[in-house]
């Protein structure tokens, strides 16, 4: 695994190198998170907050009250519009970056799913996979 893992922006105006990932991903079924994203779930990976830099860009963010009641507040690039990372104090050692916007996909493999209880049905996952109803933090 690279030392860096370096992301970016549709546009390419923010830069990102996001340290060491903490796992591997996860699938969110959240309304949040099909909201924000304009898809069916949303995929994250968890890295620590001390290694993660960003290099530029223009980043405007969104807060709300998730429906666990956490507090997440979303980051995007303001000049194209695209999902980047979410950060919450609840877990303030770690920054969630859309797993889409990685430059190593191979990064990418999601060990579970949270809040399948708002899974839409036209979109479907390896049921293989754990699935929680709610949310899983880690
Ligand atoms: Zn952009
Ligand atoms: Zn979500």
């Amino acid at each position: 695994m690279p030392k860096e893992i370096a992301a970016s922006c549709l546009c390419g105006e923010v830069q990102i190198l996001c340290g060491n990932p903490v796992g591997r991903g996860s699938y969110c079924h959240c309304e949040d998170c099909r909201k924000s994203t304009g898809s069916a779930f949303s995929v994250a990976i968890p890295f620590e907050v001390d290694q993660f830099r960003v290099l530029g860009g223009r980043i405007g963010s969104f807060t709300k009250h998730a429906d666990s009641g956490n507090e997440l507040t979303r980051n995007f690039c303001l000049d194209c519009g695209s999902p980047l990372f979410g950060t919450s104090p609840e877990h303030p050692g770690r920054v969630y970056v859309k797993a889409g916007i990685l430059d190593l996909q191979s990064l990418v493999q999601p060990t579970h799913q949270s809040w399948c209880q708002s899974k839409v049905e036209w979109s479907e996952i390896d049921p293989a996979l754990p699935s929680h109803p709610k949310g899983k933090t880690y």
